[in-house]
């Protein structure tokens, strides 16, 4: 099975066992040091024992100045290199082999991270960034030059087996390099040639400094998807050029910080979002290519690599979810591996969130490998889960893997609670994986599942489980406000579960993600849609890169928008508003749908039977919030009991 992924490859002198890559991810899980910490091996190390065949360390600074995240790794320094070396060890004994990217962030960072001002090709602010860089000198630049080949040395020396140079995503090899960030005119800036000097000072100097059988991976953004950036026109000459420098390899990815959604891409965007861009650099190179972007199953990386496409395949985001997908995928096990969604939401929201590291709403265990391994219980428990959310599916299937009897009961007809319908809107199917894969895995666990199961006080006296976990969600808000709990107000759940239906004019009351994402379905069924919201901007509770896409559809669908305005009161055909002072009839509508946020759904907490002891409110049912904090909480706890 998937004889292409599994069969080795050689990178320059370097034999990998298999042809797939856990790719660079930011972490910040290293210290104010640019150290790799214990925490770091305990992350990466599982992903080698999983069976990736290569690992390549996240975005490392090669000098104080290029340093883009607060706990970001380094090698500018030899004291650098002790975690770097221990990490190496414990993937090499996992039996995968480490590279580590090589990289200076330029103006892709902040002078808070810094303290100090940004350096750039040329004084233009990144878009995201905003801050003005410093323009480097002819000096600046032959020191950096010399940073490069000095990391790899070290990299090398504390016993990796590779470096990737970053010329990718608009950092600063990047920022020479595109014509979008470099107004040089010097032997750096203007004709390509001149804009390509940087990157082949560095591979020259990286080459000189490990050596001719070192392998050197270089990464590359074939499109840059912004105004003025490269595209392949430029990248696939570009790449010839670095062959003949003495590249290795290509690792294939897309975008800048200013097209920073389509880096990441989530589940608005397609599959294998590079693989066409990879199969051109494979073509015009005679060099392993390793492409990323949007690969989440084994089954998709086996047919690029067999239709020859690319020769090997990251698959960053699942690798988060699941550090085993390699070996349960070569062992045929396919509905074992937990399944990235493509939702971004732990992985980049947690990163840029207030949390500021990677996290991820399917896999809570994720930079918490030690701590959150479970043993088996020491006392054997009967437990009643109800509620088949994440939340509640989670608890269930841990409880019962750590040898608890498990009952979950589910009042619905089917599994999955809220996040069922959050799959429901346009494009967003993949989040049902999740709960296909919680239900599937909590059954092997040997949970009773009960669908149709209304859990009351006196079925509780009577079942008297010893720990009673309510999972039991949230139900929709009407804010109290006058007119919004009328027949007439339609819960925005109830047309996405296809409960009710929507006349052609509709009036959404609440612009936040679940607004804005009934909007966006009514959008599809050719409705024509006006939403209200009270804040100074749609969907605001959203990831950015969810958020990007969401709005930029219900723009192309022509939504009218009002925003800074207070519902007053809701009637048959509309509702009363104020916006500025100033009251704002929006009246002579079909359907008012109701997405005013969520209220929990914990009556059953509150109505404990006497002789139930244990009793623990998760989730939703506890403050209605996301599937990520649910799926954490539900973990935590189910470790506990
Ligand atoms: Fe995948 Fe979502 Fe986890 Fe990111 S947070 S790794 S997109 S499941």
């Amino acid at each position: 099975m998937f004889k292409s992924v599994f069969s080795p490859i050689k990178i320059n002198q370097l034999e990998i066992k298999n042809r797939l890559v856990v790719p660079p991810m930011v972490t910040n899980y290293g210290n104010e040091l640019g150290e790799v910490t214990d925490r770091h091996i305990a992350y990466l190390e599982e992903r080698a024992k999983g069976g990736f065949g290569l690992i390549i360390l996240e975005a490392t600074a090669v000098h104080p100045s290029g340093i883009g995240f607060p706990k970001g790794v380094g090698l500018w320094d030899d004291r650098q290199m002790e975690g770097l070396s221990r990490l190496a060890a414990a993937i090499h004994g996992k039996g995968a082999k480490l590279a580590v990217q090589l990289y200076h962030a330029g103006r892709q960072t902040y002078s808070a991270v810094l303290g100090g001002q940004s350096v750039s090709a040329s004084p233009v602010p990144c878009p995201v960034c905003s801050e003005i860089p410093r323009e480097l000198t002819r000096k600046d630049i032959a020191e950096l030059v010399k940073a490069f080949g000095r990391a790899a040395q070290r990299a090398k020396e504390a016993g990796v087996d590779a470096v990737e140079i970053h010329g990718a995503h608009g950092y600063l090899i990047g920022q020479f390099t595109s014509p979008y960030s470099n107004r040089r005119v010097d032997a750096y800036g203007g004709p390509l040639h001149n804009r390509l000097r940087f990157a082949l000072e560095i591979i020259s100097e990286v080459r000189r400094a490990t050596g001719s059988d070192f392998p050197i991976i270089y990464r590359i953004s074939v499109r840059e998807r912004v105004p003025g950036g490269l595209t392949p026109v430029e990248t696939l000459p570009i790449v010839k050029v670095l062959e003949e420098a003495g590249v290795d390899a290509f690792h294939v990815s897309t975008g800048v910080y200013g097209s920073m959604p389509y880096i990441i891409p989530n589940y608005y965007l397609p599959d294998g979002l590079n693989v066409e861009d990879a199969r051109m650099v494979r073509e015009h190179v005679g060099l392993p290519v390793i492409v990323a972007g949007k690969i989440t199953e084994v089954v998709t990386a086996e047919s690029i690599i067999a239709g020859g496409k690319a020769d090997m395949v990251s698959m960053g985001r699942a690798s988060i979810v699941d550090p085993e997908l390699p070996k349960k995928s070569a062992a045929g096990a396919l509905d074992d591996v937990r399944p990235c969604i493509t939702c971004n939401q732990g992985c980049v929201g947690g990163l840029f969130g207030p949390e500021q590291e990677m996290s991820c709403l399917v896999n809570p265990a994720v930079g918490k490998e030690r701590e959150y391994r479970y043993r088996p219980a020491t006392v054997r428990k009967n437990c009643l889960v109800v509620g088949s959310g994440p939340a509640g599916l989670e608890a269930a299937r841990i409880l019962a893997e750590r040898g608890h009897r498990v009952v979950l009961a589910e009042r619905d007809d089917r599994f999955g609670g809220q996040f069922r319908i959050a799959a429901l809107p346009p494009e967003k199917q993949p989040l049902a994986k999740l709960i296909r894969w919680q239900v599937d895995k909590a059954a092997k666990a040997g949970v009773t599942m009960k669908l149709g199961e209304e859990v009351t006080r006196q079925s509780i006296a009577e079942a008297k489980p010893d720990v009673l976990v309510v999972a039991t969600g949230a139900r929709p808000s009407t804010q109290g406000i006058p007119g919004a709990d009328g027949p007439w107000a339609v819960p925005a759940s109830m047309i996405l579960a296809g409960k009710r239906s929507a006349g052609n004019r509709v009036l959404v009351l609440g612009g936040g993600l679940v607004g804005c994402e009934v909007a966006d379905y009514l959008l599809t069924l050719q409705k024509t849609i006006t939403i209200v919201e009270l804040l100074d901007d749609l969907a605001k509770d959203a990831e950015s890169s969810q958020r990007f896409f969401l709005l930029n559809r219900l723009k192309e669908g022509g939504v009218e928008i009002h925003l800074n305005t207070r519902i007053m009161e809701v009637v048959q055909d509309g509702a009363i508003c104020e916006k500025d002072g100033q009251a704002l009839v929006l009246r002579g509508y079909d359907t008012v749908v109701l997405a005013l946020g969520y209220v929990p759904e914990d009556h059953l907490a509150a109505n404990v039977p006497d002789g139930v002891t244990e009793v623990h409110v998760i989730g939703d049912a506890k403050a209605p919030r996301d599937a990520l904090q649910a799926i954490r909480d539900a973990r935590q706890l189910a470790m506990g009991i």
